[in-house]
């Protein structure tokens, strides 16, 4: 399935986008294949990433997920909200969060604060892609797979509108005005 909008351009293909998955999942391995860490995904956008990273990381690991929302349409509301309380299976563990995409860090900073409530042994974050033009929160990213100019992206896992999710490809938003997203 491709995205037929002239607003989207294709921006990443499937193949540059796994190859920045296995980085991520080799570069947590380094650090962390001889332990049982647990990997806690950030939904809805963190799916696809998820799953692959999860292929690309044949290491003993725990996996679970929280819900996270702040983007209404093209610009972030501001509130970040928690929909999903993972505080008891990860108490005690080294926690790894899987992030799809960090922007300004606004629901990385809410994350941050709802496990600094919780007794972890080990906190880190890992995220595919990283608009490090834009993010201003204080924490440094762990790793991540990909830096990314500030732009708009739709596709694997990511959506405009809850549309796009699950393209294989990520493309771009050329205009931010005009959006017409035909599947
Ligand atoms: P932040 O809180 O860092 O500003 O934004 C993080 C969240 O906003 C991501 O988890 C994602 O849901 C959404 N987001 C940020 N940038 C983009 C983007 O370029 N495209 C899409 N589809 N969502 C984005």
């Amino acid at each position: 399935m491709q995205l037929h909008d002239k607003n989207f351009i294709p921006y990443l293909s499937e193949a540059e986008i796994l190859a920045a998955v296995q980085k991520v999942a080799d570069a947590v391995a380094a650090d962390y294949k001889d332990e049982t860490p647990i990997f806690v995904g950030v939904l809805n956008g963190s799916f696809m990433f998820v799953a692959d990273f999860l292929k690309a990381y044949q290491h003993p690991c725990e996996v679970s997920f929280v819900k996270m929302s702040s983007y209404q349409g093209l610009t972030s509301t501001g509130i970040v909200e928690t929909l999903l309380d993972i505080s008891e299976e990860v108490e005690g563990k080294s926690v790894i969060v899987l992030e799809d995409i960090i922007d300004t860090g606004r629901t990385l900073q809410a994350l941050i604060h709802m496990f600094s409530n919780i007794k972890v042994k080990e906190f880190k974050i890992a995220t595919l892609f990283y608009k490090s033009e834009i993010y201003n929160g204080e924490y440094a990213i762990d790793y991540f797979g990909m830096e990314i100019p500030n732009k708009f992206i739709v596709g694997y896992g990511l959506d405009y509108n809850e549309l796009g999710r699950n393209l294989r490809a990520v493309y771009q938003l050329n205009q931010p005005h005009m959006i017409n997203l035909v599947l």
